[in-house]
């Protein structure tokens, strides 16, 4: 008898799972699905606990998927890589698998392990893997001279170009397979892994709940997204990125229920902004296949490495708890502690904050957001930080430097997002939030809340100072 098994990563669904689907195609073949962690090296990597609790929340919903369908679906740990690919070859052997398939993944260390377990089973089990995370597959949006973009809106042209010449299609759930072997369903283990359980309500587990948030965004929020998708305050996003990170939900399946309920978003009709938005996510997994150094975080533009950064770990710490004195930044950053999860606005200013007010090597900012983000990516992550740095290709210009105090102003006019997440602040009304010692001089009242860690002007002139010395040398 021919056993399928299907290496389970980062797409823990059954709807539109590329290789699950190449898996089933032949009705006689035994499946089976195998998914191995790596805690030690999530640790070491700083995968979040939240998405580490997130990530086993779905495996077990995938499980009951797969178990109705008579696909058993095994967990084993290894201590890294390497070692995930000793393992898959001793449970191949076991379990007299015939042939692999599985779903790329494009970071670097993870598309070696891959290439690893390749070599070391070939001439035993034939190997298929599959374009599943993307839309388009790396390497098939390219200029004229098969080059990838380094600017963003060029790419997204000739992306949309390409959609239309015909959409990637969404493959269905693999019907139930007769005398599927339920018998070998066995609870699965739990990580050995510190985790602090997901927020049920903003984040539900598993397919039914990720395809649900997608249905009602597009149809009820999608054609609103533009206006709205710049006030945290509001939930004007769909919320799906912990959901696409894992692979609970593909990107096809996104662009499809987007074009069902907006089917001009691809000719820049209503939902076409957000289609851009997960063009974006595409260009940052296509960028780190093009340019892999990026995966060593790297930066794209050479000469911002000579930047002289500050290691001021101080700052540092108050930026990460939340304890800078601008109060916009300060509730960014407790709402990624309470719930992992941050709006994108403010992932855009606190970056800039850490690197171009605090002049703190953005790599250190890049490696705390994914300690900490449910929707830890690391292409999206270290595609944002780099834009924030000005580092990056089709990054902000790095005289581009954000007011924190104006952001505040413009994006929670009325400061309900800030009284919402810092305690300290929530006796203060309105616009006065933004700026709020000078409320309390002008009230006459103490405040329990710290001054400025940095004078934004001064800093916004030393900064500019230490990118300018570092073009030039
Ligand atoms: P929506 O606005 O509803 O967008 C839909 C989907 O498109 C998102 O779920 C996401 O998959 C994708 N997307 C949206 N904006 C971007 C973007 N700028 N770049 C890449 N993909 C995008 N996103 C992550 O998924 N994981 C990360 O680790 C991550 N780190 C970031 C770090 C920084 C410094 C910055 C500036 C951005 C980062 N982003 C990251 C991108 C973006 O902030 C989030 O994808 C978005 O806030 C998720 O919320 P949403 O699902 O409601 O997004």
């Amino acid at each position: 008898m021919t056993t399928h098994l299907v290496w389970f990563r980062a797409d823990l669904r059954v709807n539109d799972n590329l290789a699950l689907a190449a898996a089933c195609r032949d009705p006689d073949a035994r499946v089976i699905g195998l998914f191995i962690s790596t805690p030690q090296q999530w640790r070491d990597h700083s995968v979040a606990p939240r998405q580490a609790a997130f990530i086993w929340q779905n495996l077990q919903a995938l499980q009951q998927a797969l178990a109705k369908r008579g696909i058993p679906l095994f967990m084993r740990e290894a201590t890294d890589f390497t070692a995930a690919v000793g393992t898959l070859d001793a449970f191949c052997t076991e379990q007299q698998v015939t042939s692999l398939f599985y779903n790329y993944q494009y970071e670097l260390n993870e598309a070696r392990r891959d290439a690893l377990a390749e070599r070391q089973l070939e001439g035993r089990v034939a190997c298929q893997g599959f374009d599943d995370s993307v839309m388009l597959p790396p390497g098939s949006v390219v200029t004229g001279n098969g080059e990838m973009y380094k600017v963003f809106t060029p790419y997204s042209r000739a992306f949309l170009r390409r959609l239309g010449e015909g959409l990637p299609p969404c493959v269905s759930a693999p019907k139930p397979r007769a005398g599927g072997a339920l018998s070998e369903v066995a609870a699965l283990p739990p990580f050995d892994y510190p985790s602090e359980t997901p927020d049920a309500m903003l984040f539900p587990a598993g397919e039914e709940a990720a395809l649900k948030r997608l249905r009602d965004f597009c149809q009820t929020a999608a054609g609103d997204y533009p206006e709205k998708r710049d006030f945290p305050a509001i939930r004007g996003t769909s919320l799906l990125s912990p959901y696409l990170a894992i692979g609970v939900l593909s990107p096809r399946q996104c662009l499809h229920r987007l074009l069902t309920e907006h089917p001009r978003a691809a000719e820049g009709g209503s939902g076409a902004v957000w289609l851009n938005e997960l063009i974006w996510r595409e260009f940052y997994r296509h960028l780190i296949v093009a340019w892999p150094h990026l995966c060593r975080h790297q930066p794209f533009i050479d000469w911002t490495a000579r930047v002289a950064w500050q290691r001021n770990d101080a700052h540092f710490q108050a930026w990460c708890e939340g304890n800078t004195g601008y109060p916009i930044v300060d509730a960014a950053m407790r709402q990624m502690k309470v719930t992992g999860w941050m709006h994108n606005r403010l992932r855009m200013i606190t970056a800039s904050f850490l690197v171009k007010d605090l002049l703190v090597d953005w790599r250190r900012g890049e490696r705390y957001f994914m300690s900490q983000l449910i929707d830890g990516d690391f292409a999206a992550n270290n595609g944002g930080w780099q834009w924030a740095a000005s580092t990056g290709t089709d990054a902000a210009p790095y005289f581009r430097i954000f007011n924190p105090t104006t952001q505040g102003q413009r994006f929670d006019a009325d400061g309900d997002f800030i009284r919402r997440w810092v305690p300290e602040l929530s006796h203060i009304p309105g616009k006065a939030v933004h700026e709020p010692h000078d409320w309390a001089k002008k009230q006459g009242a103490a405040l329990r809340y710290p001054k400025p860690i940095v004078d934004h002007k001064q800093a916004r002139v030393a900064t500019l100072a230490a990118y300018e010395a570092a073009r030039k040398e």
